[in-house]
This record gives C-alpha cells, sequence and structure tokens, in this order.
C-alpha cells in the first residue's frame, strides 16, 4: 500500500491545560500528490489541524508524522521546508519591500545559494502570473494579485505539501477561480500535495478527498461526490451544498459529461457550449 506523507495519528489537542480538548483523537493521512480539502463549520477546528500540519503548534496527544519525521524541537525547522502554509489574509504574510525581496525571504532563511534563489524567485513568480510585478510593493497590489505572491513564496522554498488555509476567503469569484488553477497547475508540475480549508464547497469539488470535520472530529471522509450527497447531514452540520455544485450532480445523473467540477456557473456554461 502507498504510504501517507503527512500523518495525525490519534491526535488531541487543547489550546490551555484548563480548556477541554478542541481536536479529540483526530486521524488524517494525506497521501504524495493528493489534493485534500478540509471543511466543517467556524470552530469545528480546522485552523488547529492545519497549525498541527506545519509545526506551528504540538499536538497534546498522539503524533505528527511528516515524511518520516515526528513532529519535535529537533524536526520542526525541516517539517515547516516539507509543509508550506498561505493563510486567508495576505496582508499578515508580507516582508519584503518589494514582491522579489518577499519571495527571497524565505529563501535566504533557509540558506538557499545566490544563484539558485534567483532561479526559483522567477520560477515561482512565473508559475503564479506574477513575474512582471516583481519589483512593486506587495501592500499595492490588489488581494488576488497579494494572495497570488503569498503563494509564489511558498512555492519557492519547494515544499512537499502546500496549505491553504481559507486563502480565497477575501478574493471575488474570479480571483478565487485563477487561484485555485494555479494551485491545480502546481499539483501537476511539482507533484506537490494540497491541503485547502475553505467554505466554498465549489472548491471543495476540486479536490480528491474532502474531510469534514464537526466538533473536533472528523465526521465524514470521502470523495467531493460522496460528501455533496450527504446534503441532509451536511445541512444538520452547518452546511450547504453550492447551486452549481447540485447542477452539476444533476447534470452529470442525466448523463451529460462534466469534464470536471466547474467553480461557478459560468464555468460550467463554458464547458458545456
Ligand atoms: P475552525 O478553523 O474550524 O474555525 P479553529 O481550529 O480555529 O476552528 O478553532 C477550534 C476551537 O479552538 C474553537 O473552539 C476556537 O475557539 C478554539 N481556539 C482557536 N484558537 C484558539 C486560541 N489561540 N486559544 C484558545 N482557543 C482557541
Amino acid at each position: 500500500m502507498k504510504q501517507s506523507y503527512l500523518k495525525l495519528d490519534h491526535v488531541s489537542f487543547r489550546y490551555r491545560e484548563e480548556q477541554p480538548n478542541v481536536l479529540k483523537n483526530v486521524n488524517i493521512e494525506i497521501y504524495p500528490n493528493e489534493w485534500v480539502a478540509i471543511i466543517g463549520h467556524n470552530g469545528s477546528g480546522k485552523s488547529t489541524i492545519a497549525k498541527l500540519m506545519n509545526g506551528l503548534l504540538y499536538p497534546t496527544e498522539g503524533n505528527v508524522v511528516v515524511d518520516g519525521l515526528s513532529i519535535s524541537d529537533e524536526t520542526v525547522w525541516e517539517i515547516r521546508k516539507r509543509v508550506g502554509m498561505v493563510f486567508q489574509n495576505p496582508d499578515n504574510q508580507f516582508v519584503g519591500t518589494t514582491v522579489k525581496d518577499d519571495v527571497a525571504f524565505g529563501l535566504e532563511n533557509q540558506g538557499v545559494p545566490r544563484d539558485e534563489m534567483v532561479k526559483r524567485i522567477h520560477e515561482s513568480l512565473s508559475a503564479v502570473d506574477m513575474l512582471e510585478y516583481e519589483e512593486h510593493e506587495p501592500h499595492r497590489l490588489s488581494g488576488g494579485q497579494k494572495q497570488r505572491v503569498a503563494i509564489a513564496s511558498v512555492l519557492a522554498v519547494q515544499p512537499d505539501v502546500i496549505l491553504l488555509d481559507e486563502a480565497t476567503a477575501m478574493l471575488d469569484p474570479k480571483g478565487r477561480r485563477s487561484i485555485m488553477h494555479t494551485v491545480q497547475e502546481v499539483r501537476e508540475q511539482r507533484e506537490a500535495s494540497i491541503v485547502t480549508i475553505t467554505h466554498d464547497l465549489n472548491e471543495v469539488a476540486m479536490a480528491d478527498r474532502v474531510i469534514v470535520m464537526n466538533k473536533g472530529q472528523v465526521w465524514f471522509e470521502g470523495t467531493p461526490r460522496d460528501v455533496f450527497q450527504k446534503q441532509d447531514g451536511l445541512r444538520e452540520i452547518g452546511l450547504d451544498i453550492p447551486f452549481v455544485a447540485k447542477l452539476t450532480q444533476h447534470l452529470t445523473e442525466q448523463g451529460v459529461e462534466v469534464e470536471r467540477q466547474p467553480l461557478d456557473h459560468e464555468e460550467l456554461i463554458q464547458q458545456l457550449w
């Protein structure tokens, strides 16, 4: 059987001694080159999982293993190289005065040699279509452009897992679609694994596998189609299936071929006509 790359092994977590566990015996495995979406209502533990996956938090009980390394003070820096994270608000992620400096920052931290650094900055900004902005000031960019630069900074470090924690939440549908397609391409080119934490069930549809969290536990795990078929259950835990996903499901059932799950009705129409 294929080995998972990243594993939360019987993980429980609480922020403070006196508090109850916010994660209870969570088992999650992420395989190489897989795209996994984690969904669930506010407070169900998704961000806590993301922070455990890249060593920003350590489990209270259980173990987090990345590429065979168990999380500890000795391994945490190696783990952070392997798992790159993009957050919801790009403004909190910038450290450089230009886009180029910003992407360079993570590489300098890792002692990447100068020539290699120039190459990686060029490649990662090209991948997100932001090369022409390399001398621009990050805070003057649009929300979508900022998020693309944040992704480039993560890509430059060449992580094996890219974690996006509500990374498209602040964008309009067009910006969101463009980011998701960039991520899709990166996965194909770099064979990275993608973990997206999202409220957008249209985005969920792009994943290979979906994990639904409820009250700190894994409530359900399956393909997007499996998840969308649990409409009543999802509604009970406060999630609703997007119209375009319902429509796509209906069309597929009627024998209409939809190449891949569209992110919105415009994309669905483009696929059909
Ligand atoms: P989600 O990402 O699904 O919204 P979180 O992982 O952010 O959920 O939160 C899970 C639970 O942990 C919530 O009850 C939240 O209030 C609590 N929590 C999150 N961050 C902290 C923190 N820094 N200190 C104490 N409790 C926290």
